[in-house]
């Protein structure tokens, strides 16, 4: 869940969110309708008609936004891929996927669906207006406008590049062709990249001819997707990397053990400074009390430190985040980047193992990644 979302429902299990941006769209294009657009095309309505379609098409503008995440949601779970939660935000939807596909053929059909939901539903709202003019103008024109943002939706996505559906269709093909995931991978974002570039292009014109509105949003679009495809290729990659590799692996097994008597004093002087460790389990008659990091110790001031005990400011050992030895990798960054935490104790059976740092995922990614394996 992204930060500042409320959830609003759940749907098939899938509980859907709004994010704080989302209001900020909402209001606007309610406006533009309510103000503008409506008033323009179809002049003697009045003002609380063009209020009332407004806010109806802009409900079922974002309703059809949904239905797009849903779809990719229903498919991935289809293919036992589980989704946990969709966010609408200011540039559309995102749903939340937990894993990433397996096969260029699951990431093909996921990518896909979307898009075609949108023209599909552009399709039945341009089939609805057809129906409705002559009868009932509101609706016609309504559902005229819903066509044509479905549509535009659909195709907007289907531009090859990441982070759009696009992207993901692109990826899946180079994928299946050259059977290098890591390759198809970073061409699907140079690809994104590039349209990102354009996009900024386009709106900074835009803004010199004179349309400041439209080239600034334009413009903000490309810089988001400039973001979008950096940051999905960055994690892509460390995804890639993490794969199959299992905790064990990387945690570090020689975390020295101090007694709960010890004063912060002695700790930070006899212990942390000429070892450079950050954070000790507490043990005390063979048995894990708690977990003294420097985060703990920064919590108390200085002069105190001769005086404190470790047992006094430690994580009990009932507060703790733990994580297990064969917990995959990339669930355990993403357990420490949620919780925001540095470490988390391994543990297994009410036995420590050892500790995994952040340091030690990023080294082993780093080593990784440097030597090509
Ligand atoms: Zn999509």
């Amino acid at each position: 869940m992204l930060k500042n979302s409320i959830r609003i429902a759940r749907i098939g299990g899938i509980s859907i969110n709004l994010h704080v941006s989302w209001i900020l769209i909402f209001v606007l294009i309610t406006w533009t309708l309510a103000a503008n657009y409506f008033p323009r095309n179809y002049p003697v309505w009045g003002l609380t008609l063009y209020w009332i379609v407004g806010l109806a098409t802009s409900v079922l503008f974002f309703a059809s936004v949904l239905a797009h995440e849903l779809a990719h949601s229903f498919v991935a779970r289809a293919r036992g891929l589980p989704v946990h939660d969709i966010t609408l935000f200011i540039f559309g939807g995102v749903a939340q996927l937990e894993e990433e596909p397996q096969t260029p053929g699951t990431e093909f059909v996921m990518a896909l669906v979307g898009p075609l939901t949108s023209i599909v539903l552009g399709a039945g709202f341009g089939a609805l207006s057809v129906a409705a003019s002559g009868v009932n103008e509101q609706l016609a024109a309504l559902s005229s406008y819903l066509a044509l943002i479905n549509v535009w939706l659909g195709i907007f996505n289907l531009i090859p590049g990441f982070p759009l559906d696009g992207g993901r269709v692109l990826r899946s093909i180079l994928w299946q062709a050259s059977g290098n995931l890591q390759r198809s991978t970073r061409w699907a974002s140079l690809v994104g990249q590039a349209v990102a570039y354009l996009f900024i292009l386009a709106g900074i014109w835009l803004i010199f001819t004179g349309d400041w509105v439209g080239g600034l949003w334009i413009a903000f679009i490309g810089w988001f997707l400039d973001n979008a495809a950096s940051s999905s290729y960055r994690q892509l990659t460390i995804r890639n990397l993490l794969a199959g590799h299992k905790v064990r692996e990387v945690m570090s097994r020689d975390c020295q053990e101090v007694n709960p008597d010890l004063s912060l004093d002695r700790l930070v002087n006899e212990h942390m400074l000429p070892q450079g460790a950050r954070c000790f389990p507490v043990v005390e008659g063979g048995l894990v009390r708690g977990l003294l990091t420097l985060h703990n110790i920064k919590g108390v001031s200085q002069d105190r430190w001769p005086t404190t005990t470790v047992g006094q400011v430690m994580t009990p050992l009932d507060g703790l985040k733990r994580i297990g030895p064969d917990e995959e990798l990339w669930t355990a960054m993403q357990n420490m980047t949620g919780k925001g935490v540095n470490q988390l104790p391994v543990m297994e059976d009410g036995q420590l193992l050892g500790m995994l740092a952040r340091d030690n995922i990023v080294s082993f990614i780093r080593i990784k990644g440097e030597l090509g394996v």
